[in-house]
């Protein structure tokens, strides 16, 4: 495993300590020579209800800082097979959303030219729109696997087209989407009107609505969602919210009856295989959640995407043996 970065590890410096870089990766200024790029978006002028999640990346990273290199369940060694690196943060304009979205396009448009993978690290789920207008100028339009308690399709919010509410409408507008590739999973709550959710099925969108998935393991869904995509190219977007906020409190727009955390590691595990160009972790909002678990499981869900890119052989653990 020599020429690959390496995180630091908790016996050559304790957890507490060292670089706040996530994994304690080193940090990059550039993605050239890189696989893939960990880059922060500290927005949260898209929010709609409790704003924070400005502060999601810095504490995704701290939270980081418990993870180890080896997945123990899949037997994923992402640090023996890809060169990754800590890209920084985006710099935003914080008085300017509709600013702020062409920025991330360009800041991406430049990441994705050194043939990266970029993981980013929200920030409210505005920021998924502009990182996939550069994803579509590199890839075309891509596969997506879209986690979320919402299904954030709104035309407007308050007037405005650019809002945490509306990312995947404008997406789908600038032609982002191949619409039978679509997948929402977690969808859930209260709405305006009882046919919300049925703008993106029009559009040849599955929907699978949280309590489709309760008390089930959702191995069997990615199966079919692995099967539909085939070898297209591949997003996945993780809101946080997806969780029940029994799990995630951290966020802003809390649902009741949401996914659990080892739902949502069936979930990105389930997409190993698949063509995935990129991803993000959405929504977390740190000072909802004092303990840090919120950002934490985020952190934790970023691995596991990075654990299920191109290129990562998987060995899964072996099992008990046992029946029950
Ligand atoms: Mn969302
Ligand atoms: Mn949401």
């Amino acid at each position: 495993m020599t020429g690959f970065n390496q995180p630091l590890g908790g016996n050559d410096m304790p957890r507490f300590g060292g670089p706040a870089t996530m994994m304690r990766l080193p940090f990059a200024s550039s993605a050239k020579g890189l696989d893939v790029g960990f880059i922060g978006i500290p927005m949260d002028h898209g929010t709609s209800n409790r704003p924070g999640t400005r502060l999601g990346p810095r504490q995704i990273r701290d939270e980081s800082r418990m993870l180890r290199p080896y997945n123990m369940a899949t037997g994923a060694a992402p640090f023996e097979h890809l060169q990754v690196a800590d890209l920084g943060d985006v710099a935003i304009n914080t008085f300017d959303l509709k600013k702020t979205v062409d920025i991330i396009t360009a800041h991406y448009r430049e990441a994705l030219a050194h043939g990266i993978i970029p993981l980013t690290l929200g920030g409210d789920h505005t920021l998924t729109w502009p990182i996939l207008r550069a994803i579509k100028e590199r890839h075309g339009p891509v596969a997506l696997i879209h986690i979320d308690a919402h299904a954030d399709i709104n035309d407007t919010m308050f007037g405005e087209t650019v809002a945490h509410g509306c990312p995947f409408r404008r997406a789908w507008e600038d032609g982002c989407l191949i619409n039978d590739k679509v997948f929402q999973i977690g969808l859930r709550g209260t709405g305006y009107a009882a046919d919300d959710f049925n703008w993106a099925r029009d559009k040849g969108w599955t929907v699978v609505q949280a309590e489709e998935c309760w008390h089930k393991s959702l191995t069997g869904l990615m199966a079919q969602v692995r099967e539909k995509i085939g070898d297209a190219p591949v997003y996945i977007s993780y809101d946080i919210d997806s969780l029940d906020p029994a799990f995630a409190p951290g966020t802003g727009t809390v649902e009741p009856g949401g996914l659990t955390t080892w739902q949502a590691l069936e979930i990105i595990r389930g997409c190993q295989g698949l063509a995935i160009v990129g991803g993000d972790l959405v929504e977390v909002s740190p000072p909802y959640d004092p303990t840090g678990n919120t950002a934490l499981i985020g952190a934790n869900i970023l691995y596991e995407m990075l654990c299920v890119l191109p290129g990562v052989p998987q060995a899964p653990s072996r099992f008990s043996g046992l029946t029950f």
